[in-house]
């Protein structure tokens, strides 16, 4: 649980090769697991190496009661919606106890991811760009008796399902070790999980909602005006909130699918154009859809920052990608195509990195894809 917790459920079933589970759920602090992949993963920690989805069988009769008789429990319910999965997890951080009342460096780290994703910054964030706004925003609006230490919140919440922590080799250290030197050392990148970021980028009201959660637990309804402001957030009841893609921009990206999934299964991406050389027609209904899932803005989660100039016709600079090159590339279908700026789709072609990029962006394009649909 903790490995899927950390890497995110959809790397978690995709490292492993397991499905979603559609019946049997683990339910443990809050959230729902995959019961079969959950076991079958635990499995490798007794004996070294995982279980595959095709060894056993999952259901009640085998992992259902293999999991009670360890005191687990198991629910057969839906897992929640993604909305009140993110509330959920944020009403079950652990409040921290300080003279002065709850510690407020794990609120103040997620209301700074909270603001970066309502502006559309990019997901994960480095820690040499993050530490000096986490320490100023620590040292004005934490408790008095707390030392500004933005390192603690960020390894104590890299435990949760709210929170990636990547780019790092070796298991994270422990939260309450000395985890600065480890930053330092490893430069990880770190921000709200994939979903957690699209639902909060794309419903201002789930993200209203996740302020006043931790305006609940951790500032006794008073959350200090100028911190709000200071990461970009607005209060639940201030009315005049953008939405930067709504539901129509749901429901084109749904109908666009649509079309692709239809244009797939008559084999139409089978085409070719001839030309000098031989190429696949491209779907313009899936470069359209992708676009609309970016909301015009690069989809690198670790992007430092696209151009302000804008195409002839005003609009964004972004180039449609196929994750995987032409050669290898499954699909023409958003799941595997993905919206860049120009510096980072030379990145992605000829940068020295380019093959991390490429393998974070393949997941990137699949969490964006998959957070979408789970809004239905
Ligand atoms: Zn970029």
């Amino acid at each position: 649980m903790a490995e899927c917790d950390h890497v995110g459920r959809d790397r978690f079933l995709e490292r492993y090769g397991f499905e979603r589970a559609r019946q049997y759920f683990l339910y443990h602090d809050g959230v729902h697991y995959d019961s079969k992949a959950i076991i079958g993963v635990a499995y490798r920690y007794v004996t070294g190496r995982p279980l595959a989805a095709g060894q056993f069988s999952g259901g009640q009769r085998t992992v259902g009661r293999l999991l009670e008789h360890l005191d687990f429990k198991v629910v057969t319910d839906e897992p929640p919606l993604p909305q009140q999965r993110l509330l959920a997890l944020l009403g079950t951080l652990r409040v921290a106890n300080t003279p002065d009342g709850p510690a407020r460096h794990q609120p103040i780290t997620l209301l700074w991811a909270l603001g970066r994703a309502a502006h559309h910054r990019p997901r994960l964030v480095t820690w040499e760009d993050a530490h000096p706004e986490l320490r100023s925003l620590m040292r004005e609006y934490g408790q008095p008796s707390s030392k500004a230490t933005p390192e603690f919140p960020l390894i104590a919440l890299a435990r949760t399902n709210l929170w990636e922590l990547r780019g790092h080799v070796g298991p994270v250290p422990a939260a309450h070790g000395k985890p600065i030197s480890w930053l330092e050392e490893q430069h990880p990148s770190f921000g709200l999980t994939a979903w957690a970021y699209e639902l909060v980028v794309s419903d201002p009201s789930t993200r209203a909602e996740a302020v006043d959660t931790l305006d609940g637990l951790f500032f006794d309804g008073r959350i200090p005006d100028g911190l709000l402001k200071e990461v970009g957030l607005r209060r639940a009841d201030d009315t005049n909130m953008t939405r930067p893609h709504g539901t129509s921009a749901l429901e084109t990206y749904l109908r666009l699918c649509g079309e692709i999934e239809a244009a797939e299964a008559r084999g139409d991406h089978d085409r070719m154009r001839h030309t000098a050389r031989d190429q696949p027609v491209r779907s313009p209904a899936a470069v359209k859809a992708v676009l609309v899932r970016s909301a015009g803005r690069c989809e690198n989660p670790t992007c430092t920052g696209q151009p302000q100039d804008v195409t002839k016709n005003g609009g964004p600079i972004l180039e449609v990608d196929h994750v995987q090159g032409r050669a290898i590339w499954g699909r023409d279908h958003p799941i595997q195509m993905i919206a860049l700026c120009p510096n980072c789709h030379a990145i992605k072609t000829r940068g020295r990195t380019a093959e991390q990029l490429t393998e974070l962006l393949r997941l990137e394009a699949r969490s964006r894809h998959s957070a979408w649909l789970s809004r239905t």
